[in-house]
């Protein structure tokens, strides 16, 4: 037995001062390239400068034909959806649980979220999803939570055979990977967000993938009028005559935010490889923590680690609650284990239960959701414990010491009773 819990007056496990996790990493070179942008270009209306280069690396980098940037994740989303011709009216089939903007754009087009439950691990479950498909489909939308690929084989063949279409929303997920086969690039579109604490990080802004011109002229529309939808979309096309005003939304990347992204975009490889090896540690040392459970991630497949989830198992600890017991982890002074808050269920959030307050025209047959309604995806996040996964080797002795800090509390469970 170790000495006493901190939380009942013991020493802490974990005395490095906090903060223990911060993203982006910043040096020297960050910090020059964002200062050499500062005084060449703050504002970038075409594709050029450090917006075209961005844009060229982010396509090289997910092998794909158009990158197009926007102001943020939920931009990016918003300009998928609207470019994936999702109407008024239409049904959209979400993860029941993600961050709500992987879905709440979709208000604002008029068209149904409807939410699908999940597997264990939060990520859209296949099945249930070919369940819910109707004649008003019109896409399918996987999340990759926490940067564990969904099961985007089984996903692909579910939207093919019914001829709906699939869309990503990679904002956990840069770099994953499936079978070699990077997330982003398993639809027709991909959205992903650069905000501040997400795998590749410009501080704000998002981006859309797609293989498809038609697509990439929409999103132009959609989110970047005049000059972009000028030079880019060819004038033969029947949305050229719209370049002056597109729809009417400019949702640019802020160039300074672009060289921040730029910069970290030629480490992400790096940083991903880092934190496999500490996610890795991680999951060896804490899977032997009686209470916790680690989910293995299948054969072939390569997470981004945006955060390592652990299943608190209560009856394993004489029914010791999440809540207590993410307590006692605090006060040992291992501070980023976390609950997921705004990562929700989305149905608990008043916005999918009564959407008509805010958008009095959305259509009727949204469906009505209450507690119980996806038990899966309800009882994983009640029972989620996530941890943000270090990628420096330096970081070992931080991470081994919030493995003892987490098999210290379980250790004196009964002290907590
Ligand atoms: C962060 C995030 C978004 C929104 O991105 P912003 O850049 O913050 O607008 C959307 N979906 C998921 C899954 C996210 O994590």
């Amino acid at each position: 037995m170790t000495s006493p819990l901190a939380l009942l007056g013991g020493e802490p496990v974990v005395t490095a001062a906090g903060p223990h996790f911060s993203w982006p990493p910043i040096d020297d070179a960050t910090r020059a390239r964002v200062t050499t942008q500062l005084e060449s270009a703050v504002s970038i209306p075409s594709r050029s400068g450090i917006v075209a280069d961005l844009e060229d690396g982010l396509q090289e980098y997910f092998g794909v034909r158009h990158a197009i940037t926007t102001s943020s994740g939920t931009a990016a989303l918003h300009a998928m959806y609207a470019a994936a011709r999702v109407d008024a009216g239409d049904e959209v089939i979400v993860p029941a649980w993600t961050f709500h903007a992987t879905a709440s754009p979709l208000f604002h087009l008029r068209a149904v979220p409807v939410l699908c439950e999940t597997s264990p691990d939060g990520n859209i479950d296949p099945a249930c999803a070919e369940e819910l498909i109707t004649p008003r489909t019109r896409a399918l939308m996987a999340t990759h939570l926490w940067g564990r690929p969904a099961d985007t084989h089984a996903l692909a063949a579910v939207a093919g055979a019914h001829g709906v279409s699939l869309l990503e929303d990679g904002s956990h997920a840069h770099g994953a990977s499936v079978h070699g086969r990077k997330i982003g690039t398993f639809g027709l579109a991909s959205a992903f967000s650069l905000n501040g604490p997400k795998p590749l990080s410009g501080g704000e802004g998002g981006f859309v993938l797609t293989d498809d011109d038609d697509t990439y002229y929409r999103v132009l529309t959609f989110a970047h009028y005049n000059k972009r939808c000028r030079s880019e979309i060819p004038k033969s096309h029947p949305l050229a005559r719209y370049a002056v005003t597109g729809s009417g939304l400019k949702l640019r990347i802020h160039p300074l935010a672009a060289a921040l992204a730029f910069d970290q975009l030629h480490r992400l490889d790096g940083y991903l490889a880092g934190r496999a090896e500490i996610a890795r540690f991680l999951a060896d040392h804490l899977a032997g923590v009686p209470g916790l459970e680690v989910m293995p991630v299948p054969e072939g497949v390569i997470a981004s680690w945006y955060g390592l989830t652990l299943t608190y198992h209560p009856e394993r600890l004489g029914g010791l609650s999440i809540e207590r017991f993410h307590q006692a982890l605090a006060a040992e002074g291992a501070v980023e284990f976390d609950r997921p808050g705004s990562t929700r269920p989305l149905h608990e959030l008043p916005l999918y239960q009564h959407p008509g307050s805010l958008f009095p025209g959305h259509p009727r047959h949204h469906r009505q959701y209450r507690a119980g309604s996806f038990p899966v995806a309800e009882h994983a996040h009640r029972h989620t414990i996530k941890l943000p996964v270090w990628h420096r080797e330096q970081d070992l002795a931080l991470a081994e010491q919030y493995v003892r800090a987490a098999a210290k509390v379980s250790d004196h469970h009964q002290e907590l009773l």
